[in-house]
């Protein structure tokens, strides 16, 4: 049995992916939610028709969008994950010597449906005790906390249904006023291809409370176009002045794939076709 998933990307294209087995198949009250097992890719996460995640690129994308904002930081204690509901983001950040991470996600039904099909992605993290897991909504749960975190990280969906608000100025707003004196946001910014809008509307938003906006580049396989931008909004620190040195010894035995002092580096200088989109 094999049928075919089409992901759209921009406008006429889309990754084509040959599912050998559909693991898991439902709708939530947000979402159709499917895992699927692929001969490229392995099990991957598809959220309605857009891939999420898979078993093999994963790292590519959580390690770009934990570490090099985590590293930035100068000693990140306190860590707030809203969305992320395969849990590699969360892994990734409890590499990191964190007292506690609270994860806000919307749809109990992604974390169960990978914690039970893609169990390698998440890994112990959800029973890390460290770790405190929120079914709500992220926007709704920011607007109203008392708690100050060091790093927040926003791994939504893109801007559909619940995760519209996610890319909005009024919520980087309550995050800016959650997050300490060293203050230090990162968001998934969506393709540098075709969602440029997307990209520089980021930008702009973050621009209205962080002195310092950053856009980062990483390759994601399994994501229509492959190349994905992340932008950071800090209070103080600029994540191009941090040294590779500085890199190296803050990840050192993570034995990580993807993110190390270089690729940190190279990631933040941006091609001239998106000069111009984040200059805009
Ligand atoms: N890396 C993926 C991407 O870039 O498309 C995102 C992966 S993660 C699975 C996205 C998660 O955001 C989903 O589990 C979705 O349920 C969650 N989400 C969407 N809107 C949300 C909201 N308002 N509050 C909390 N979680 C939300």
């Amino acid at each position: 049995m094999s049928e075919w998933l089409w992901d759209h990307g921009g406008e006429g294209f889309a990754h084509v992916y040959r599912a050998e087995e559909v693991l898991f198949d439902a709708t939530s009250p947000y979402q159709r939610v499917r895992i699927i097992r692929t001969p490229a890719f392995g099990r991957m996460l598809v959220l309605d028709d857009a891939v999420q995640t898979s078993e093999a690129d994963e790292f590519c994308y959580h390690e770009m969008l934990a570490h090099l904002p985590l590293v930035t930081h100068p000693a990140p204690k306190r860590v707030l994950i809203i969305g992320g509901g395969d849990g590699g983001l969360l892994e990734e950040a409890l590499k990191h010597p964190v007292e506690r991470v609270v994860m806000v996600e919307i749809d109990r039904m992604v974390v169960d449906a990978t914690r039970q099909w893609i169990p390698q992605i998440p890994g112990n993290a959800f029973d890390d005790p460290r770790t405190e897991l929120r079914i709500e909504d992220g926007f709704a749960y920011v607007r109203a906390c008392a708690e100050r975190f060091d790093v927040a990280l926003v791994d939504s969906t893109d801007p559909q249904g619940p995760s519209v608000p996610l890319f909005g100025a009024p919520f980087y707003g309550d995050l800016y006023r959650i997050l300490g004196e060293d203050g230090i946001l990162a968001v998934q910014s969506g393709s540098p291809l075709y969602q440029q809008d997307l990209v520089a509307e980021v930008r702009r938003n973050l621009r209205q409370y962080f002195p310092v906006v950053r856009t980062y580049l990483a390759c994601v396989p399994s994501y229509p176009g492959v190349l994905w931008t992340f932008t950071v909004g800090s209070k103080r620190h600029d994540p191009r002045a941090v040294p590779a040195e500085q890199v190296e010894r803050r990840v050192a035995g993570m034995s990580l794939r993807y993110y190390t002092g270089s690729v940190h580096a190279a990631s933040l200088i941006a091609p001239p076709f998106l000069r111009e989109v984040l200059e805009a």
